[in-house]
């Protein structure tokens, strides 16, 4: 029969284990994450490389989308085209 204080003893290890294995993952999501910002931050510092690229697909996730002219939506202005991207949301409007 364990004592009050190994019983104690052993409750506070595992609860430090826990505790460290929870900031370790922590840690590596952080990691992750400043991983995928470098490389954002690597990209936006240049310009586009081709003037055609979706910004928000290359800057965000380094995919090349090439923005094309979409069918119109209400409320957009009159005498301009729209321009969207195939892979995000992206869009504006352009004089025609
Ligand atoms: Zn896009």
């Amino acid at each position: 029969m364990p004592t009050p204080a190994e019983t104690y003893r052993a409750q506070l290890i595992r609860h430090l284990q826990n505790r460290n294995a929870e900031r370790a993952r922590q840690v590596a999501d952080l990691q992750e994450e400043n991983a995928r910002d470098s490389a954002i931050m690597a990209r936006v510092s240049e310009l586009l490389p081709e003037p055609t690229l979706c910004m928000q697909c290359w800057y965000l996730h380094g995919v090349r989308s090439h923005m094309r002219t979409v069918d119109s939506r209400p409320g957009d202005p009159p005498d301009t085209a729209r321009l969207g991207c195939p892979n995000c949301d992206l869009g504006w409007t352009v004089p025609q």
